[in-house]
């Protein structure tokens, strides 16, 4: 058996190419969703990945899941923090639960998912830590002042985070996709997309979940050991300083 890395919002979209890939290189890996149970057990009926069912924003759901995850995998080396939503809305009309839900699933989300993790990797001196934050966390975006607010502060969180981890084995990094043809993304309308935003992208098109997860991979494996504290930006050319 190989490591075990747990990848949250693992069973759609981005998550699920990066569960993927992670079996493929070996890793045992746990994918955790929210509510969609259709998806995932038509996922894990296809790939053999056990799913577990919480709420990343919720302390108390996490740490509980992730200790039946390592009382039944083993303890967790590799963490992929990915789950992550959307509430947009024009700064002047976003409503403070579409800022608290955001909030609570991609930036607490965050904590909530690593904290029960750290100190077994602090102890075994070893562990990955990969956060999928945003090109919109790195340029902001309109209609997306919650988002941009997370997934800047994962970036924050990262480089923290690699800064404590560093004596002790473990690595913190974080991966920054542009478009990604996922759900979250179709959701956007058609003309908007081809209109306005592939015309922005200099590749000329959507990004590939799988693109998403082979960064990943490289981030979690022995040979980027020395990397640390960075961010991969996946975004087919888009410039934003
Ligand atoms: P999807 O909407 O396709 O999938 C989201 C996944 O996260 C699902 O598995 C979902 O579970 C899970 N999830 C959502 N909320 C929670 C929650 N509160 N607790 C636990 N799990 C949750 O998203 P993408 O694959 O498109 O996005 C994945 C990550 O990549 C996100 O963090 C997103 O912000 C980021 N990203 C995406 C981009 C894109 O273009 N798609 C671009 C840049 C970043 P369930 O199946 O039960 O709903």
């Amino acid at each position: 058996m190989g490591r075990v890395a747990l990848v949250t919002g693992g069973s759609r979209g981005i998550g699920e190419a990066i569960s993927k890939k992670l079996q493929a290189e070996g890793y045992t890996v746990a994918a955790t969703y929210a509510g969609n149970d259709e998806a995932a057990a038509k996922f894990t009926e296809e790939t053999g990945i056990k799913t577990y069912k919480w709420n990343v924003g919720d302390y108390e759901s996490s740490a509980a899941g992730i200790a039946k995850v390592e009382e039944e995998l083993g303890p967790i080396e590799v963490v992929v923090a990915n789950a992550g939503i959307t509430r947009d809305a024009p700064f002047h009309k976003m409503t403070p639960q579409q800022w608290q839900e955001v909030i609570d699933t991609n930036l607490t989300g965050v904590f909530n998912t690593v904290h029960p993790i750290w100190p077994g990797m602090r102890e075994r001196k070893f562990g990955r830590v990969v956060v999928i934050s945003s090109i919109n966390g790195q340029k902001g975006q309109f209609a997306q002042v919650n988002y941009a607010a997370t997934k800047a502060g994962d970036l924050g969180i990262i480089k923290s985070l690699a800064q404590e981890g560093a004596r002790a084995g473990i690595t913190a990094n974080a991966v920054c996709p542009g478009y990604i043809g996922t759900e979250m993304v179709r959701a956007i309308p058609e003309k908007v997309l081809n209109e306005a935003i592939i015309p922005q992208i200099p590749v000329g098109r959507l990004g590939e979940p799988e693109e998403i997860a082979r960064c990943v991979a490289f981030l979690v494996s022995d040979d980027a050991g020395f990397i640390s504290g960075s961010t991969i930006s996946a975004n087919g050319a888009q410039f934003f300083v």
